[in-house]
């Protein structure tokens, strides 16, 4: 039946399917708003290395709705990539993070830190992107060399020769690249060779099981070993447990990122997180 229905048929008798729609509209209405009522920000979570001192952050946005509180990203970041909101949002996110590294610069424990900035691809395919992250650098006047891209693996595996080319304009001034969410979707190790990368990022689906399944501690390995003989850093994400931590550090891995160590931080807790660690 539903076959031969044809594309073009529109079907709005499902009035489950109706109530989608107009909470959708809704949702996005308040999305365009939101950027001019000013209710994004974001939070900083540290990732640390072996000895537990905090190397970089990854900023990641939230939306202070006016009824539903802090929303997280997995609510609003699709429904911005298919109304390319994500573009505005994505200069925004970039914009903040940059202002941030670059007021650290006169500490002297925060200016060692690295900060990680998630780009989704529909910004990353953008024909400005290259001009806009040096722009936004530039005029912040922050450090190229501790910004660092997180990207996914579709993108890499949509336009090659493309992506390439913008990651190396990029790594030419310092930018570095993490590949996000690792071992989820499907990179050729010939890709990843000539990906001018600087880290692999071990998705939190292999850590959650990491002391109990067999093969996500195999999977775990393997992402190690790949990324040693590929030159590149090794971080975990959703590091939960003393465990599970110590589990990866006898495997080989260099850093962590999860609620071990804290969850994403404001500004203000995140420089008192890291001072007071210093000690
Ligand atoms: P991600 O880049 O993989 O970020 C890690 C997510 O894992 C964050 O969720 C973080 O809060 C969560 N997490 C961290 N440690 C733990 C842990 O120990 N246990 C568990 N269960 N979770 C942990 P969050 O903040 O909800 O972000 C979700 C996703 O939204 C991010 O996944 C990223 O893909 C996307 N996102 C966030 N900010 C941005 C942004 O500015 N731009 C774009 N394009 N995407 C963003
Ligand atoms: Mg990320
Ligand atoms: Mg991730
Ligand atoms: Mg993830």
């Amino acid at each position: 039946q539903a076959k031969t229905a044809g594309r073009s048929t529109l079907r709005f008798f499902d009035p489950d399917m109706q109530a989608a729609v107009t909470q959708r509209a809704t949702l996005e209405g308040e999305l365009r708003a939101a950027f001019a009522k000013d209710e994004f920000l974001l939070q900083y979570q540290p990732q640390s290395d072996r000895s537990g001192r905090v190397v970089g952050v990854e900023a990641l946005v939230r939306w202070r709705h006016p009824g539903r509180g802090l929303v997280a990203p997995a609510e609003f970041i699709g429904l911005a990539e298919e109304t390319g909101l994500i573009l505005p949002l994505g200069r925004w996110v970039l914009n903040q993070a940059c202002k941030l590294l670059a007021r650290w610069q006169s500490d002297p424990y925060l200016a060692q830190l690295t900060m990680a900035v998630n780009v989704s691809s529909l910004q990353f395919r953008d024909t400005s992107f290259v001009e806009d992250v040096l722009r936004v650098l530039a005029m912040n006047g922050a450090p190229a060399n501790r910004l660092k891209l997180e990207l996914t693996e579709s993108l890499l595996v949509e336009n090659m020769e493309a992506t390439i080319a913008t990651m190396e304009a990029l790594c030419a001034h310092g930018v570095g690249f993490a590949l996000d969410d690792f071992g989820t979707g499907y990179s050729s190790l010939t890709y990843l060779k000539r990906m001018p990368l600087t880290q692999l990022k071990i998705d939190r689906s292999f850590v959650r099981d990491l002391l109990t399944d067999p093969n996500d501690a195999a999977i775990i390995h393997t992402i190690i070993a790949l990324s040693r003989s590929l030159g590149l850093e090794v971080i975990a994400e959703g590091v939960e447990s003393i465990e599970q931590r110590d589990m990866l550090a006898r495997a080989g891995c260099h850093f962590y990122q999860g609620y071990l160590c804290s969850p994403a931080l404001s500004e203000d807790a995140l420089q008192r997180f890291v001072r007071d660690r210093v000690g």
